[in-house]
Formats: structure tokens, sequence, C-alpha cells
């Protein structure tokens, strides 16, 4: 069951600059001030005096329900990049949550998960990841897929590289698009590695990003033989 949204106010707590590319914000809620989400759901911001909003997908888990993160490509720079960039520590911002129906569909753990992300369409599903983590620990098969432009995009890579070594049931391909001679894994976009990787049919399939990306993966999957019905996504842009 999920919650119907409410307003909520909460303020900046932290705030992470990961790279030129990405920045994560840490809000503590104060009014309400405790939020029950689940994975894969976001907040509406409101980002000016006139009323406009923006939408943010919460990258933490629902876990912690006094709080919650989000992770913003800084790159568009229009009225919620600039409104988040200027909020000072403290500062209180005005939102409407939880929001969307983007979430785990199947609790059973035998169903394995692929999460199919590039840019910060990787926010949504990171907490449903680890919510399942936590969750289920090592009974459910996760994949991972995060396509970036560049090596120097990629964020968490110490958690992602723990992640996958303390946990044998989780793969992750990050999917460098212009990456250098020297990188190992996966060149090209996401849908080039789905065309060529072991494609699970029974798997649920998550994917979230813009919208070519996510037109373009479901085009691939259903070529692999995945059902439509078992493919989920969230549009950004
Ligand atoms: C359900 C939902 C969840 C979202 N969650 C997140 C999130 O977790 N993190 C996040 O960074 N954004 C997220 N977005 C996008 C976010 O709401 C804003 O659109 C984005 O931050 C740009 O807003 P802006 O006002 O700075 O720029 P705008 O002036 O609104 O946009 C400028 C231009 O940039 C394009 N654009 C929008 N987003 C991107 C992007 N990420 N990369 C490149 N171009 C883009 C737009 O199409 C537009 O042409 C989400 C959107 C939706 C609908």
């Amino acid at each position: 069951m999920l919650n119907p949204p409410q307003v909520f106010t909460a303020k900046l707590a932290d705030r992470f600059v990961h790279n030129p590319k990405f920045t994560e914000y840490h809000f503590e809620l104060v009014q309400p001030n405790k939020m029950n989400f689940q994975a894969g759901q976001y907040v509406s911001m409101a980002v000016d005096p006139a009323g406009h909003r923006r939408s943010y997908s919460i990258v933490s888990t629902p876990d912690n329900d006094h709080g919650f993160s989000l992770f913003v490509d800084v790159e568009p720079n229009g009225l919620g990049v600039q409104y988040l960039d200027r909020l000072n520590f403290g500062d209180t911002v005005s939102m409407l949550a939880p929001m969307g129906q983007f979430v785990v569909q199947s609790s059973d753990p035998a169903v394995p998960l692929v999460f199919v992300a590039s840019g910060s369409g990787v926010a949504p599903l990171r907490s449903m990841l680890y919510d399942q983590l936590q969750k289920f620990a090592g009974q459910r098969q996760m994949t991972l897929y995060w396509g970036l432009r560049h090596e120097a995009d990629l964020c968490w890579v110490n958690d992602l590289r723990d992640l996958v070594s303390d946990h044998s049931n989780v793969v992750f391909h990050p999917t460098i698009s212009r990456a250098g001679d020297g990188w190992p894994l996966c060149h090209g976009r996401v849908t080039d590695c789905l065309l060529v990787h072991d494609v699970d049919v029974t798997a649920e399939y998550y994917v979230c990003g813009n919208q070519q990306m996510i037109l373009d993966t479901i085009a691939v999957l259903i070529k692999r033989g995945v059902p439509e019905s078992k493919i989920f996504h969230e549009k950004f842009y």
C-alpha cells in the first residue's frame, strides 16, 4: 500500500558534491517529522515563490523515516538545480511526498531484479537495491546497469565495490559511453550491454532515465524475450 502524498517541510542538513555532475543533498524532516515511503518514490519540491515544482527521487532507503537524500544531476542548471544550489544549511524546503508508483512489484525474493539507469536515474534504483538487501540479504539476485558518459561521473565507487564483493547476489555493470582506452568494463550505452549480456526473462526490470533511453531499453528487452508486463519505468525528462 502506497501512502497518499502530504505536505512536508524539511531542512537541508548536508550537501555532498560527488563530482562536477552530481551532488547529493540530505534533508531532515521538520513537519511532519516522519515520512513513510517506499523505495523508488519521489518528492515534488516547490522551487520558487511562483509555485513551480521539480521532482526528485529519494536515493536513501525507507528505514530512515526522519530524513531523506536526493541525488541531483546539476547539468540542467534550471530552476530546480539553482534552487537546491542556493540553499544554506538549515534552510527549509516545502514538498509533497511520497509521490509515484515506481516501486518494486514482486515481494518474492525468488524473482530477480534488474535495474537499468542512465545518469541521475540511478537514484530510485539505488534506493530499491539497498532496500531489497535490507529485506532479503543474499536471497535475491539483483543486477544494476548504470550508464554514464565519463568514468569521472561515477559516484559511490567504494560503496559499490564493497557491495559487490560482500554480496554474491549483486552484480554491477557501470557502462561508460565515452570511456578512455583503459576502461576495463562495459563501453557504450546500457542498451549495448543488454544486447550482448545474458538477459534473465524471469526477472523484473526497472528502468529510469531520459525518455529515449527508456524507449530504447524497453525495445531491447522485449527483443531479448522479456515480457513487457515485467518492465517498469520512471521518466525523468
Ligand atoms: C519523477 C521524477 C523524478 C526525478 N528525479 C530526479 C532525480 O532524482 N535527480 C535528478 O537530477 N533529476 C530528477 N528529475 C528531474 C528533475 O525533476 C528536473 O527536471 C531536473 O533537475 C532539471 O530541473 P531544472 O529546473 O534544473 O532544469 P529545467 O529548466 O527544468 O530543465 C532544463 C532542461 O534540462 C533537461 N533535463 C532535465 N533533467 C535532466 C537531466 N537529469 N539531465 C539532462 N537534462 C535534463 C530538460 O529536459 C530541460 O530541457 C526527476 C524528474 C521526475 C519527473
